[in-house]
């Protein structure tokens, strides 16, 4: 074994080892690493209602026992579902356990061998996983550039049985919003699927990234949100038409195989659901006071702060704990530009946001 020591040491040198920091206090705005109070620039709960727990979730117990298809069926889960399919202004919704599982899950399901995904150059892993998984042939189209897709649907797209357009919505380490609108529109010229991930939308630019576009979902969108981020818990969401939820019950692995989101759990994400419209207020306005404090021009909650390399991200993110602040430096393979990646939340005090400027700049 001693290859993996030889590969660890590699990464050392290049600055890419990662390790696992800890926490010893539940997450939010403020953290406790290693007996310090840093100031939480990082996460993904940018509403603050991750440590939120309800006495009623309580009363679920902690497991779910089976998977959905033995008897891990509860009504709670199709309570959530509905009102998950309400807000997305689709048909229905099928819940699963992470987004990774239902990016991987979904791609996978609809496409097979003799389809096409088309998929954007910086979609998130799991979606990345999904196209892998599903022996499709995969295009990847440069970042958000819809000439270049509609030019490869064109060339490509008759070539193959069925068609998938796959997109990140609010992309995760840039912050960016796909241009949906036109995505929406080669889906319908091209006889394709469009796949949205609303991971870093949901409950961030609305309930919906359609909403931005005012674009209605149709039986050919298929929209994933995750529990996980906004929302404050775990599990994911897959919204489409009541059809698609009949087929990934039947055919969808990463839904069948494997054990329910306990019933504890979907009882708080359907509460912190109701704390959603006042905090996404005070997030937006929070988002809008940064944007202007930096001029990143970001549209999400999520500020890449681009540095030299690799060994920069490292230093400046170690400069900001030692101030005070948790912004770990995101670097290759997760993105190819090495960055710091500020997360704002509707937890964040004006004062704290320019304190951490002020220490960016030393
Ligand atoms: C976080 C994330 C996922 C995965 O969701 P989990 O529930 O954390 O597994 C999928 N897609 C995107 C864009 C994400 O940022």
């Amino acid at each position: 074994m001693k290859w993996i020591e030889k590969e660890l040491n590699q990464l050392k040198e290049k600055n890419l080892y990662r390790s696992l920091r800890t926490l010893s206090s539940p997450q939010g705005k403020e953290i406790t690493i290693n007996g310090r109070r840093l100031i939480n620039f990082s996460s993904n709960d940018y509403l603050g209602l991750a440590k939120e727990f309800c006495q009623e979730c309580g009363k679920w117990g902690s497991g779910s026992g089976a998977s959905r298809l033995v008897c891990g069926n509860f009504e709670i889960h199709e309570k959530l579902e509905n009102k998950l399919a309400e807000l997305k202004k689709t048909e229905s919704a099928l819940l699963f356990p992470s987004g990774y599982m239902a990016n991987v899950g979904v791609i996978s399901t609809l496409a097979g061998e003799g389809d096409v995904v088309f998929s954007d150059e910086l979609n998130h892993a799991s979606i990345i996983d999904g196209c892998r998984l599903s022996k499709a042939k995969v295009t990847v189209y440069p970042h958000k550039d819809v000439d270049t897709l509609e030019y490869l649907l064109s060339k490509e797209r008759k070539n193959y049985r069925r068609s998938l357009i796959v997109t990140d919505s609010v992309f995760s380490m840039d912050g960016d919003v796909a241009p949906l609108d036109k995505l929406f529109k080669l889906k319908n010229e091209y006889d394709s699927i469009l796949i949205v991930d609303d991971a870093h939308a949901t409950g961030v630019v609305g309930w919906s990234s359609f909403e931005l576009f005012s674009l209605t979902p149709d039986e050919t969108t298929v929209i994933i949100g995750t529990c996980g981020k906004a929302l404050g818990t775990l599990g994911a969401f897959v919204c489409g038409s009541t059809l698609l939820k009949e087929y990934l019950i039947n055919k969808c692995r990463t839904f069948i195989y494997t054990t329910a989101l306990p019933p504890s759990i979907v009882c708080q994400t359907l509460k912190n659901l109701k704390e959603v419209p006042e905090r996404m207020k005070k997030l937006q306005s929070n988002i809008e006071f940064f944007r202007n404090l930096t001029g990143i021009n970001s549209q999400s909650a999520i500020f890449p702060l681009i540095v030299k390399d690799e060994k920069s991200a490292l230093i400046l993110s170690h400069h900001l704990y030692e101030n005070g602040f948790f912004v770990p430096a995101i670097r290759p393979p997760t993105v190819k530009k090495s960055r710091l990646r500020i997360s704002i939340t509707s937890e964040h005090t004006k004062e704290e946001m320019e304190q951490l400027i002020k220490a960016i700049k030393l």
